[in-house]
């Protein structure tokens, strides 16, 4: 029964996309396949590919691993899928999110898919592609004219901003595949809604000496007062809560394998690395430490270390489990 309802809760899972999904189905000697999938995405949003296996044998304990790799001109993005209950016996759906580089546009073309490659059982591999497309999608500009101190913050080469940079590169780029804590979408972590920087916007960064850097911006801003409430936006482990030069007071919640939120310029930490904590949970407070032109939150979206649009994971679930559909 427990695991009844783990399954039930899996169901109500990432992306809106699942209301549009299109079903994919493979069938094979032992057993079929059936893929459901976004088959429309967005450059900074992700593909979300679902696999349910059925076996034609009874009683039959199923095993799958399997990869996706997105390509058109060439490999956009690759992602392993994950189990939903890995504590379960019969391993018969698993999951995954292939994210999309905001880049991802240029590599568009007529044949863009996801090649699925898979093995039951640790039976032969075998694979199959579904045809998908990544629709055009804009990101604006903007310029941002930095102090001597904040040109300098960018500009100067220093160690220690280096390693910490290696380690923020090397966590976020951790697949844990056990690491399985939010199914249903996230919450936005603030309640203020005033977006001071979008998601995507490219940026050209003005020094205090007049030259001039590109850039772009890899989370979503929000313009609230030092000291507002930040809690997490889903469900997950704390695996960084810390301050770093360039980012000021720092928090990363792994939510599923290689899949982090991100919380940036904070003025105080309410957790720690290690705890784990439930979607609304507070974990932070907001403020305008390290590189900031003043008060706000930013707020990252990673899978496998792509930046993802955060926003495009805060949707409102109109598709609803019912019995039949829980097998
Ligand atoms: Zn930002």
């Amino acid at each position: 029964m427990k695991i009844k309802k783990i399954v039930l809760t899996a169901f109500l899972i990432f992306t809106a996309g699942l209301l549009f999904a299109t079903e994919f189905t493979v069938k094979g000697d032992k057993y079929d396949i059936t893929a459901t999938y976004d088959d429309t995405s967005y450059p900074g949003e992700a593909f979300f590919v679902r696999l349910t296996i059925e076996s034609h044998k009874k009683n039959i304990k199923l095993n799958i691993k399997a990869n996706a790799k997105l390509s058109g001109k060439k490999t956009i993005a690759k992602a392993d899928f994950y189990y939903l209950q890995p504590d379960a016996k019969a391993k018969n759906v698993t999951e995954m999110l292939v994210g999309l580089p905001m880049w991802s546009w240029q590599a568009v073309e007529d044949n863009t898919k996801i090649t699925v490659t898979y093995s039951i059982n640790d039976e032969e591999e075998s694979s199959f592609e579904l045809p998908v497309t990544i629709a055009p999608k804009k990101y604006p500009h903007e310029r941002i004219e930095l102090d001597a101190k904040l040109s300098d913050l960018i500009g100067n080469p220093n160690p220690e901003k280096k390693e910490q940079s290696r380690v923020l590169n090397e966590q976020l780029a951790t697949v844990n595949p056990e690491d399985v804590y939010e199914y249903t979408g996230f919450i936005r972590p603030t309640t203020g809604t005033r977006i001071t920087s979008e998601f995507g916007q490219t940026r050209t960064f003005v020094y205090s000496n007049g030259k001039e850097a590109p850039s772009y911006h890899a989370g979503l801003d929000f313009g609230v007062p030092t000291g507002t409430e930040i809690v997490a936006c889903g469900a997950g482990k704390v695996v960084m809560a810390r301050w770093r030069i360039v980012t000021g007071y720092s928090v990363i919640i792994e939510h599923l394998p290689g899949f982090y939120s991100i919380y940036y310029h904070l003025s105080e930490l309410k957790c720690k690395e290690g705890d784990i904590v439930k979607k609304g949970d507070l974990v932070a407070l907001s403020g305008a430490t390290g590189l900031a032109t003043g008060p706000h939150l930013h707020w990252e979206v990673r899978m496998n270390s792509v930046c993802l649009e955060p926003d495009s994971f805060v949707k409102n679930y109109a598709y609803q489990p019912t019995e039949e559909s829980i097998k």
